[in-house]
């Protein structure tokens, strides 16, 4: 059986937990059980996703720190008939997953972008040496844990007639968290966004982000950045695309202003499309780059949204 870890955003199961149902479907056979830690979710979209169960692990307390949803999972994940474990490769999901595997002491493989069968064996691909390059492995334990890319593979819908359990759960928590700062409103998270938008140093300053937001705006996309943006204090940390910022792989991917550097491409380099507008030639994002414009972003981005709003019909 298949245990499937979900993380919810105040009670809606988040995209990237929706795909899990769908990767596991396509991977493995056996029973799927999704489960969450909360107060309220709505685990039905889990069913319409292709959950045979869903288990909420029912607390009072929302905002927990991942060390407490840990230990809160761990006699539910401690069940004998869970032999697969699939976490989400989010932030959250990846600390969970490796917190529950060595608790139970299993195989871990984080950051899984594809699978493959080969004479009877399953294999996982997965980027190191921060995404420079690939490993295809295989796990020789029949029980094992993996957490799985966001926005890979999408979710398709298979509605099944689901089984609701509710168990309670107590949080022990050595880790306190404190507060939790809500983005602004109509804000994508980068790690959701199915296009991105993004900055770097090339956008000269806090005031340079406002031509990016305005193409993000138009396109329904995410605003992400370069470590140099943040640092910077142009934008939040929460934007940050790379090495020690969010691993994303969106179907699009704009690069404005960003170089190229090794760790920012460490969290993108797996987008579907990649469109990168720098004004030098050289730099090293046009080598990965779909489509490339050796331009200013000041003077292409106003353009692009402009055009985008024609096509929309928005002007
Ligand atoms: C341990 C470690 C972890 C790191 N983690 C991350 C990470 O998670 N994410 C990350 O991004 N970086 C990370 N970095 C930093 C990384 O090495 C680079 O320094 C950083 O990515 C550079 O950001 P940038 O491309 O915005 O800036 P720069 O390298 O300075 O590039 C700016 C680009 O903008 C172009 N430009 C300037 N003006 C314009 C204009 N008007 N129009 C068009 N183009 C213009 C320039 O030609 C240049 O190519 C990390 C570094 C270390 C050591």
């Amino acid at each position: 059986m298949i245990a499937i870890y979900m993380e919810h955003k105040n009670g809606k199961l988040k995209k990237h937990s929706l795909e899990l149902l769908t990767f596991a479907k396509n991977a493995f056979e056996g029973e799927i059980t999704a489960f969450s830690v909360g107060k309220e979710v709505n685990y039905q979209e889990s069913f319409n996703y292709g959950a045979d169960h869903f288990v909420l692990l029912f607390t009072e307390n929302e905002n927990i720190h991942e060390e407490g949803i840990a230990n809160a999972i761990k006699s539910f994940v401690k069940r004998k008939e869970f032999k697969i474990f699939i976490f989400p490769a989010s932030n959250t999901g990846r600390d969970i997953a490796a917190r529950v595997s060595a608790f139970l002491d299993l195989p871990l493989l984080q950051d899984i972008v594809e699978f493959k069968k080969e004479n009877d064996n399953l294999l996982f691909k997965r980027p190191i040496v921060a995404g420079k390059a690939y490993v295809w492995e295989k796990i020789n334990t029949e029980r094992f844990a993996i957490s799985v890319r966001p926005n890979v593979f999408p979710p398709e819908e298979n509605k099944k007639e689901g089984k609701f359990e509710k168990i309670d759960v107590s949080i022990e928590e050595k880790i306190k968290l404190i507060d939790i700062k809500e983005k602004e409103e109509g804000e994508i998270d980068v790690a959701e966004a199915e296009i991105i938008v993004s900055g770097g140093r090339g956008v000269g300053g806090p005031d340079g982000f406002k031509p990016l937001k305005e193409l993000a705006k138009v396109l329904g996309a995410a605003v992400g950045a370069s470590r140099a943006a943040v640092d910077a204090g142009w934008i939040d940390h929460s934007h940050q695309v790379g090495q020690t910022g969010k691993t994303v792989s969106p179907k699009l991917y704009i690069a404005c202003g960003i170089s190229g550097a090794l760790q920012h491409l460490a969290g993108m380099r797996t987008s579907k499309v990649i469109v990168a507008i720098n004004k030098d030639p050289n730099a090293q994002i046009f080598e990965i780059a779909d489509y490339g414009i050796v331009s200013d972003l000041f003077e292409i981005v106003p353009a692009l949204t402009e055009e985008i709003k024609k096509l929309k019909g928005d002007t």
